[in-house]
Formats: C-alpha cells, sequence, structure tokens
C-alpha cells in the first residue's frame, strides 16, 4: 500500500513538474505569407506546391528556431523574410516583378511592437535584402522612410551588401512583363484609357509580396513587409508594403500585421493600422478585427489580397479574400501550418 501510495505522489509531483514548466514557458509565434492573388489550383500541385511549401516552411522554421533561442520578434521575422527575398518564387528581392520600363524597384518596411519604431525603404534597385535596409533605416536613421538614391546612399554607408538590378531577374517574372504591357496596351487600344487598362490587370500580376508577423518570448510583437510590388508599374509607383499603416504595422497593445494584395486600396484603407485599431478600441479578437477588414471592407472596396496577423497573447489571424494565400505558422500554442488555398 505505502508503496503505490509513493508511486502515486512520484507521478503526481513529476507531473505537476511537467505542467509547471509547460505553464510558465513564455508563448511564441511566428506567421509568414508569400503573396495573394488569384493562385491557380490546377497548376499549383505536384512538385511546383511542394516547392512553395518548402521554401515557406524553412522560412517559418527559421525564424520560429530564433525565438526559441530567445531572439526578439524583429529577428525572427528577418530571418523569415530575407529567406523569402533570397528565393525566386517569391515577388521580393530575387524574383521581384518588373516595372513597366523593365526594372525592379523594391520596397520594404518594418515595424517594432514595443517601441512602435518603425523602419521603410522605397523604389530600391541595388539593395539585396529590403528588409534589412528598412532595419537599418529604424535603428541607425534619424527618419521613418527612405526612398530611392537616397535610400540606396544610406545603404551603401550601413555596408549593406549591394547588387546589380540584374540580379533580380528571373525568366517566368519577364514573360509576366511581357503579357501584362500586352493587356495593357490592347486594353488602352479599346478604351483610350491607360488608367482602366492598367487596372484590368488580373490580380496575378499582382501578386507574391513576403511579409512575416511574431511573437517573442518577452512578449513584443513585430511585423515587416517585402516586395517587387506589382508588374508593370510606371512613375515611381509605391505600393502599400513600404507604407506604416498601410501594408505593415505594429503595436503590443493590439497586434502585428502584415499585408499583400492590391497596394492601392491597402494603402486608402489603411489596412494593418485599421485592424489593430479594432482590436484596441473595440476590444474585439484579432480574427474578428482581421475577417472584418479584410472580407468587409476591402472587398466591398474591390480591393483583393489578404494579411497575416498576431497579438500579444500569440493568437493568429490570416484571412485573405483572393483565391489563394501562400501562408504558414508555427507557435508554441498551435503548432505547426502551411496552406496556399
Ligand atoms: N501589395 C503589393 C503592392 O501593391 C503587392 C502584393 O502584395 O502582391 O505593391
Amino acid at each position: 500500500m505505502n508503496k503505490v501510495i509513493l508511486k502515486s505522489a512520484l507521478l503526481i509531483s513529476l507531473l505537476t513538474n511537467i505542467y509547471s514548466v509547460s505553464a510558465n514557458e513564455p508563448t511564441i509565434a511566428i506567421a509568414i505569407h508569400g503573396g495573394a492573388g488569384t493562385i491557380s489550383k490546377d497548376k499549383m500541385v505536384g512538385e511546383v506546391k511542394k516547392q512553395y511549401e518548402s521554401k515557406l516552411k524553412q522560412a517559418v522554421t527559421a525564424g520560429y528556431q530564433l525565438l526559441e533561442q530567445g531572439k526578439s520578434s524583429q529577428e525572427a521575422i528577418i530571418a523569415a523574410i530575407q529567406i523569402l527575398e533570397e528565393s525566386p518564387l517569391f515577388n521580393a528581392g530575387k524574383g521581384a516583378v518588373y516595372t513597366y520600363d523593365g526594372k525592379h524597384e523594391l520596397d520594404a518596411s518594418i515595424m517594432d511592437g514595443k517601441t512602435l519604431n518603425a523602419g521603410a525603404v522605397s523604389g530600391v534597385s541595388t539593395v539585396k535584402s529590403p528588409i534589412m535596409l528598412a532595419k537599418k533605416v529604424m535603428d541607425e536613421s534619424v527618419h521613418v522612410m527612405l526612398s530611392g538614391k537616397g535610400a540606396e546612399t544610406f545603404a551603401k554607408e550601413k555596408g549593406l551588401t549591394l547588387v546589380d538590378n540584374s540580379y533580380f531577374e528571373t525568366k517566368h517574372r519577364y514573360k509576366s512583363l511581357i503579357k501584362a504591357k500586352q493587356k495593357i496596351e490592347k486594353v488602352n487600344k479599346e478604351l483610350k484609357d491607360f488608367r482602366a487598362a492598367h487596372e484590368s490587370l488580373p490580380d496575378t500580376y499582382k501578386m507574391g509580396t513576403v511579409g512575416a508577423v511574431a511573437l517573442d518570448a518577452d512578449g513584443n510583437i513585430a511585423a515587416g513587409t517585402s516586395t517587387g510590388g506589382m508588374t508593370a508599374k510606371r512613375y515611381g509607383r509605391v505600393g502599400d508594403s513600404p507604407i506604416i499603416g498601410a501594408g505593415t504595422y505594429a503595436n503590443n497593445q493590439s497586434c502585428a500585421v502584415s499585408a499583400t494584395g492590391h497596394g492601392e486600396y491597402f494603402i486608402r484603407y489603411h489596412v494593418a493600422a485599421d485592424i489593430c485599431a479594432r482590436v484596441q478600441y473595440q476590444g474585439i479578437s484579432l480574427t474578428q478585427a482581421a475577417d472584418k477588414v479584410v472580407n468587409g471592407v476591402l472587398k466591398e472596396a474591390g480591393g483583393s489580397g489578404g494579411i497575416i496577423a498576431i497579438d500579444a497573447q500569440g493568437n493568429i489571424a490570416m484571412p485573405f479574400n483572393s483565391k489563394g494565400m501562400y501562408r504558414a505558422s508555427k507557435s508554441s500554442i498551435t503548432g505547426d501550418y502551411v496552406a496556399i488555398f
């Protein structure tokens, strides 16, 4: 009898120990996206699908491992985003879409939810990792946003890796540019309206931006986004991705958001900040706020795309109103998740 009691006592103490260790362990989590839009279910099969999924897994795992080592949410999102920037599969860094003039102009931003510090760059064409430049702007400049040549001079001064614009080239994006220009010119001939012709481009031409949001062991959240923008963009067009509040936002009091989709709508509807404001002032859940903005406000306005978001409790939301959105998450509460549709 005594032995039974002793064994039970030992078991209870073991379980209590295990429980209290995991109960005291802080929640860590990361979510990433690789763009939203019309992803063809027929084409996204077999090897192609595997390639996308494995790159998303690699990126989300790299970020999560840093969180496990006690690194900050900022470090985690940068690590994840850089893997996606280096992959030709996504419209950021290598693999960025082409401008109308056949070049690449990249945008990126980052925001820290604890301090509300932020950094952003737009229209850079020789910086290998735009997200790293955004981080440098946040940490080492007196400004929030730098653009074009000035941003590049700053990148050089900070010793970032610079590349020739041709580094970003890929055959599949070039084909998209040729097709996009043909479509634009055809519609423009009929309508004599360049703006309408450009707007008639299906959202496959706008897709592929990358982004990440994370919660670290200190309870701080951060968000970052990096993109080549929209195929055939002109006149130094800047999308939502480098605009704090539109494509990226983070505040420990509410949430961290990274967006992807038709940037003009995300700017006008101030999508990332709107989601966080709803969480903060309406007291609704992250899922409710994100859904209301993406599938309500934005969809009604005709803006296609999606977002990934996280709050300081580790809740994650990843709604989109397009056919698909490349996305993945890894969390100490909910485990692993990768999906496209
Ligand atoms: N939001 C990006 C932009 O408008 C494009 C995208 O997410 O695919 O520049």
